[in-house]
């Protein structure tokens, strides 16, 4: 079943990029850069041009205490959560607000903090970029696209060491999948420069099943064709999926919404696929 679901799904995304196989079929090659604002990376133009980017939404106060930092002590410090599930099973990494204007992702990832896993341990990291949220910028502020750095450098710039610490918690937790979550100006299904509404998965027989699953199933509660979801392969290198599908060899995925759509749907898609995907983690 799962199988003739991929390849209806495949045969339904026209697009123009390379293939390449994935589970025994072929998803699109995502083969734009995952940018979402050409010109700047402040806020204040994509805010003059899309009031639907949420840009003055107030980021709430995250619940105190953490279950720990990364970068304790330092500027950078980074809360974690970790939620537990109710019996042993795999370890997935969640992450929101690698882009600080992507509101959605980490207005999820908060939401998120509620969820409990049925098995395994989910950790969620809200706010990787924490600087670039409450700037709402894109990049780590000071310094350069946080999504371009792994798997970072321990003694590099700021957004290499947070790069660092990051990857390093993914390692260390020893986790079997990571999720990401970003947004993007435009829909991938009209416009194949940008990403939105897109799963991206870095090329893994697993993911690519979970992902089509996931995919699968949100699309049917979606009757506007342009709120769908569409499968695509290969972040972009330097980006997290990239690292910890290339280097881990774990299942990893980037999640994009489109700024286009309402705040709202955007969150509850990200914290739906979320939770989906982290519920197939190694299944
Ligand atoms: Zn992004």
């Amino acid at each position: 079943m799962k199988r003739a679901l991929f390849y209806v799904s495949i045969c339904m995304l026209a697009t123009a990029c390379a293939s390449v196989p994935v589970a025994g079929a072929s998803v699109p090659a995502a083969t734009v850069p995952a940018t979402t604002v050409p010109a700047t990376t402040a806020s204040a133009a994509i805010a003059a041009q899309m009031p639907s980017a949420g840009l003055d939404t107030e980021a709430p106060m995250l619940p105190s205490p953490p279950a720990g930092y990364l970068m304790a002590g330092t500027e950078w410090s980074l809360p974690y959560y970790l939620l537990e599930g109710g019996a042993p099973g795999p370890t997935v990494v969640i992450l929101g607000g690698t882009h600080g204007y992507e509101v959605a992702g980490w207005l999820a990832a908060g939401e998120l903090l509620g969820y409990r896993p049925s098995r395994g341990r989910v950790f969620v990291l809200p706010r990787v970029n924490y600087r670039g949220v409450e700037a709402r910028d894109r990049f780590v502020p000071g310094d350069t696209d946080l999504n371009r750095c792994y798997p970072g450098k321990p003694d590099g710039s700021p957004a290499e060491r947070i790069a660092y610490a990051v990857f390093s918690f993914i390692e260390d937790q020893g986790a079997s999948m990571v999720i990401d979550l970003h947004e993007s100006i435009d829909f991938y299904s009209t416009n194949e420069s940008k990403l939105g509404q897109t799963i991206i998965l870095y090329p893994n027989d697993m993911a690519g099943w979970n992902a089509l699953e996931a995919m699968e199933s949100i699309n049917q509660d979606l009757a506007d064709p342009l709120e769908q979801f569409s499968l695509l392969q290969g972040p972009i290198q330097g980006s997290t999926a990239w690292a910890a599908g290339s280097i881990l060899g774990i299942q990893a995925f980037t999640l994009e919404t489109c700024l286009r759509l309402p705040l709202e749907k955007r969150v509850s898609h990200h914290v739906r696929l979320a939770k989906m995907l982290a519920e197939s983690a190694g299944d």
